[in-house]
């Protein structure tokens, strides 16, 4: 077994919408990425990669790369799982928590779950977002933006 954490941010800009697990949310500002700022698919990629000792999201779809410049995080995270399963890696299950002042998720928690799980080709079951506050303290409690972490077990194949 392999387990691997990741951790994301990004700063709330001009917008309308935030994407969050791959579901687009209406809200009164967006967030400021090179790609869709989804924080929750972001943070799941890296702890993916991190657990087959693949590196981080930065090293395989670079910032400074015009290809990913808004790109959907759906389809970087289906190529995420394509490298994990060619690595020989089951995943065990994954559980991410969003960290935000707003929007709140709780409409939108299902839609992402059922996205991760359908990207990775997962049972539903095997796959979590929850959602806290900072309970007001520092940038993210002032609503600056928004973080995620993530955890996720593998299971190594007979190549690992
Ligand atoms: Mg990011």
């Amino acid at each position: 077994m392999r387990i691997g954490s990741g951790h994301d941010l990004h700063r709330f800009g001009p917008g309308d919408h935030v994407m969050l697990g791959g579901v687009r949310i209406a809200h009164d500002r967006g967030l400021v990425a090179h790609s869709d700022g989804d924080v929750v698919l972001h943070a799941l990629m890296d702890a993916l990669l991190g657990a087959a000792g693949a590196g981080d999201i930065g090293q395989h779809f670079p910032d400074s790369d015009a290809r990913w410049a808004g790109a959907d995080s759906r389809v970087l995270l289906r190529e995420v799982g394509r490298m994990i399963a060619s690595r020989g890696f089951e995943i065990a299950n994954c559980d991410v928590t969003l960290v935000a002042e707003a929007p709140r998720i709780a409409g939108h928690r299902e839609a992402m779950c059922a996205n991760i799980a359908a990207d990775l080709a997962l049972e539903r079951s095997r796959v979590n977002v929850k959602a806290t506050t900072a309970e007001g303290l520092g940038a993210l409690g002032r609503g600056e933006g928004v973080a995620a972490h993530a955890v996720v077990l593998l299971l190594a194949g007979d190549s690992a």
